[in-house]
């Protein structure tokens, strides 16, 4: 067990992505959590966890930024451990995409290996709220000790990306539509996340927010440099310490409510202790959010059956983009629901199921040229309701939107 307190964050000003100023900057932000040698034991097998989306240039901030891996895989490899780097990518295949991403040189350079993410196996945890037996990547079994390395993102469907997402890529392949399927809301999508954590049982997440991504994210924002490492042995606490560093509250976010409900480590800044630098001088409170019609919802007592159905006419739908669309097919490919609910070869009016979309948005999340937007309905547009909130929220947190009316 690290040798510190359970909720401790370490945050460090990073503003540049040169891999030795990278490097010692990790080093920084590890030395107040008694260093990667805390974590990782000699002869240990280390599994890092980057955020792989899809096959896309590191600038574009939709993936972990490969002087991040490199960081993190030579100071576990000085700490002893055999070091493996894997992810299930939303679209296409792990080592292409590493490829891309700028990855696959990190693991040639550094003597690494690809982790098993083609094999899974079921792990069983009593526990878990939603599935007491999840099929993970072989990956997670074989390691000894997993450092989640995310990316800091604004998300479409569940407002934050950041340490507890992460984990939903050792779900693999087709498994991972198929949750989505299934759950269908966030709200349950999110105490998935809090499971697979639960039972994956992550050591370590140090974040890259050295450029972040803001807006319509996982992969439609905007890069937005953030200047930052985080990094903690609570990944409720990691992420709770950047939705503050971009102006979010993090209990807007479902997967911070989920991991509350399960007690899963800290949400709050009073259980937090942060530590490094002035943190709070690196807050940038303009950073575009998603703007979440559902969030007015709470403040209505309707019943149930009521508000799933007004919660799903203020959800927004997603729509293609003629002009950017490059017909890759990834959106229609990744849609969990049989048959795809997206097809962008059909004509305009047909190419999105309204009936059957689930609004998971993995269209959103999968398409490589930003060619879907997401459209305001027009329940939420006579009530004004993403309008409102966002007014009420750019009052209270100088908020933005990435939602297009
Ligand atoms: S069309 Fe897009 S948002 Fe709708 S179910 Fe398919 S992937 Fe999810
Ligand atoms: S909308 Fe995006 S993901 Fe779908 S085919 Fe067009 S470019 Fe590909």
């Amino acid at each position: 067990m690290p040798a510190t307190t359970p909720s401790r964050v370490s945050v460090q000003r990073m503003d540049t992505y040169d891999a030795e100023r990278v490097l010692d900057s990790m080093r920084a932000v590890l030395q107040p959590l008694g260093g990667m040698r805390a974590f990782v034991r000699p002869g240990q097998r280390v599994l890092l966890k980057p955020n792989l989306l899809f096959a896309a240039d590191p600038d574009k901030a939709i993936t972990t930024h490969p002087s991040v891996v490199r960081a993190a895989a030579i100071l576990a490899q000085e700490a002893g451990g055999k070091v493996s780097v894997g992810d299930s990518p939303g679209v296409g295949d792990l080592r292409r995409v590493a490829r891309a991403c700028g990855i696959d040189e990190v693991i040639k350079s550094l003597g690494l290996e690809y982790a098993d993410f083609n094999t899974t196996q079921v792990v069983e945890r009593p526990g878990n709220k939603v599935s007491k037996r999840i099929e993970l990547a072989a990956a997670v079994s074989q390691a000894d000790v997993i450092i989640s390395l995310p990316k800091l993102k604004t998300h479409g469907q569940m407002d934050f990306t950041g340490a507890l997402k992460n984990q939903y890529g050792l779900v693999v392949g087709v498994a991972k539509a198929l949750y989505h399927y299934r759950l269908k809301s966030r709200d349950w999508l999110a105490e998935l996340i809090i499971d697979i954590n639960q039972t994956a049982k992550p050591a370590l997440a140090i974040m890259d927010g050295i450029v972040a991504m803001e807006g319509a994210g996982p992969s439609g924002g905007e890069p937005r440099p953030m200047n930052v490492l985080v990094a903690g042995a609570d990944l409720s606490a990691v992420d709770a310490v950047c939705c503050h560093l971009i102006g979010l509250d993090p209990m807007r976010t479902p997967i911070a409510r989920a991991a509350r409900s399960q007690g899963f480590g800290a949400t709050s800044l009073e259980e937090i202790e942060v530590v490094g630098q002035n943190w709070e001088s690196l807050r940038q409170l303009d950073f575009k959010k998603v703007a979440d019609p559902e969030d007015i919802l709470s403040l209505v007592p309707l019943p149930k059956a009521i508000l799933n159905w007004v919660s799903r006419h203020l959800a927004p739908r997603p729509r293609i983009i003629q002009e950017k669309c490059i017909q890759c097919l990834a959106c229609f490919k990744g849609c969990p629901v049989p048959p795809s609910a997206i097809d962008p070869r059909l004509p305009r009016h047909k190419q999105v199921d309204d009936a059957r979309c689930i609004r998971c948005y993995c269209c959103h999340e999968f398409c490589p040229a930003k060619a879907i937007r997401l459209e305001r309905t027009m329940l939420d547009r006579l009530l004004n309701i993403s309008g409102y909130v966002s007014t009420r929220k750019k009052a209270r947190q100088d908020s933005g939107s990435a939602i297009r009316s």
